[in-house]
């Protein structure tokens, strides 16, 4: 196994217990630098990170890597350094390298013809590769009618769902589609358009920075729920937005929610992203999984009878992700031995892993805390006494979501709550459950949906 291969698998079994957010937050950009003996250097982005890792997460890197390499490990080193990949690119905006600090370096590969990730694209995610099944199809027959169409048939497209359900891939296929027929593809994500553009402000680029992405034949923005709502960035890409749609350029979005859904967005904006296409990506059903994982294992030439391979679908449950994970896992685990995958050997290797994601016991606490951070509140305001009106909703919210995941009685949920009367909660929970069983109520049931998927993250 190189370098690279390690990493990954460390990284596989890191990412399962952490949020997406902190996932790609502290593990993006770093790699295995070297292992010598009992000594191993991890490459990390910035000083940040490094302080983040050595902090909080040094544990867990370190016994992953002791059970990825099975050799004991004395120490692990985080230094700032970054991976070697092609710069050709950099110098856009007429932003000087050595004047940028190293992460904030604009980076929009546009107009290059180099082949490798252009334009922000990763060429692995491809229509070809994509299973189709019930919970993707809408969303996968709208990104085609896209590329058969640029401009005209949706516009914007907005794709939602669940983390690791595929919106990162179809977003991405379409942009490996269309740079056969234009380079004037951009893909990028709302984090990355809004450092982007805060920096293009500071270093008075702003005009070059709306010549960039006001230019494209196709812009892709990424999980748009992270678009930042200071200095302007919003203004700005209302603009941008507006512009390209008027002169018919395609725009495709992903969110983890629906448009309404998303909190601190602009109602303009979200009036915008509706005047498409909206389609949704949901779980997988088995079939769709045991497609995933025939298609994963043709790709990574590796094979796994039958028995396994719906052993592994039925128990990897939340999403494609973490599919990939448990493969990547099986494979390695029976590489470094050089045995072959049986069936009781694929439950010792996932036993973790599926014990991991289905018993992780879960507390009032957990509950409460995704609540907050999908409504952008956090667990003080929610439990505590404040009267404030955007509160109302969410703790309704979060003792619904208390009542369904822990069967909690309500004066239990009414203490976890910070002390409320078991007539609230009674109340609370009554109202959301009628909103969803008997209403119907799709907005809420996605967003009871999307929080579900962040406690399970
Ligand atoms: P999201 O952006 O929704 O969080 P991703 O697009 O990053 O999810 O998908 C996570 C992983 O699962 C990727 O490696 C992707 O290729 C794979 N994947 C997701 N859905 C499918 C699918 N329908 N067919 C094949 N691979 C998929
Ligand atoms: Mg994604």
């Amino acid at each position: 196994m190189n370098n690279d291969q390690i990493w990954e698998a460390v990284l596989g079994e890191i990412e399962v217990n952490l949020s997406r957010i902190n996932f790609n937050t502290w593990f993006k950009d770093t790699f295995l630098d070297s292992i010598n003996d009992d000594k191993v250097v991890i490459g990390v982005p910035s000083a940040f990170v490094k302080k983040w890792l050595e902090e909080k997460y040094h544990k867990n890197i370190l016994s992953s890597l002791e059970r990825i390499t099975e050799k004991k490990i004395n120490e692990v080193i985080y230094k700032v350094e970054l991976k070697k990949v092609n710069n050709s690119n950099e110098k856009i905006l007429g932003i000087e390298k050595e004047s940028v600090p190293e992460n904030k370096k604009i980076n929009i590969n546009i107009n290059k013809n180099n082949t490798n990730g252009k334009f922000g694209l990763n060429p692995k995610y491809l229509f070809e590769t994509f299973i189709v099944g019930k919970g993707n199809e809408l969303a996968y027959a709208a990104c085609q009618a896209v590329v058969k169409d640029l401009g005209k048939s949706y516009n914007p497209l907005f794709i939602y769902g669940g983390v690791g359900l595929g919106k990162t891939h179809l977003l991405q296929a379409i942009g490996n589609e269309i740079i056969k027929q234009t380079n004037k593809v951009l893909y990028t994500t709302s984090e990355k358009f809004t450092n982007n553009y805060i920096q293009a402000v500071h270093t008075g680029k702003a005009k070059e920075f709306k010549n960039v992405y006001r230019k494209v034949d196709l812009l892709l923005i990424d999980d748009v729920q992270f678009m930042g709502g200071k200095d302007g960035t919003q203004e700005e890409f209302f603009h941008t937005f507006n512009e390209l749609q008027q002169s018919d350029k395609q725009i495709v979005l992903t969110s983890d929610r629906p448009p309404k859904s998303i909190p601190a967005i602009e109602k303009r904006l979200i009036s915008r992203f509706e005047s498409g296409m909206v389609a949704d990506v949901g779980k997988p059903d088995i079939e769709t999984k045991i497609a995933i994982i025939e298609t994963k294992l043709k790709e990574k030439n590796y094979s796994l009878n039958e028995e396994i391979v719906n052993y592994i679908a039925n128990n990897i449950k939340n999403n494609i992700r973490e599919l990939e994970g448990a493969l990547n896992k099986i494979i390695v685990w029976h590489q470094m031995r050089e045995t072959s995958p049986d069936l009781k050997s694929v439950k010792q290797v996932l036993g973790d892993y599926v014990s991991n994601i289905q018993t992780k016991s879960l507390s009032p606490k957990e509950i409460i805390e995704a609540v907050a951070k999908f409504y952008e509140l956090n667990y003080k305001e929610l439990t505590g006494v404040g009267r404030k009106k955007e509160l109302v909703w969410p703790r309704q919210i979060a003792i619904f979501l208390i009542r369904e995941e822990l069967q909690s009685s309500y004066p239990g949920i009414g203490e976890a709550m910070g002390g409320r009367d078991h007539t609230t909660a009674m109340h609370a929970y009554n109202k959301i459950n009628k909103e969803i069983k008997e209403n119907n109520n799709e907005r809420v049931k996605q967003e009871v949906e999307s929080i579900k998927q962040l406690i399970n993250n």
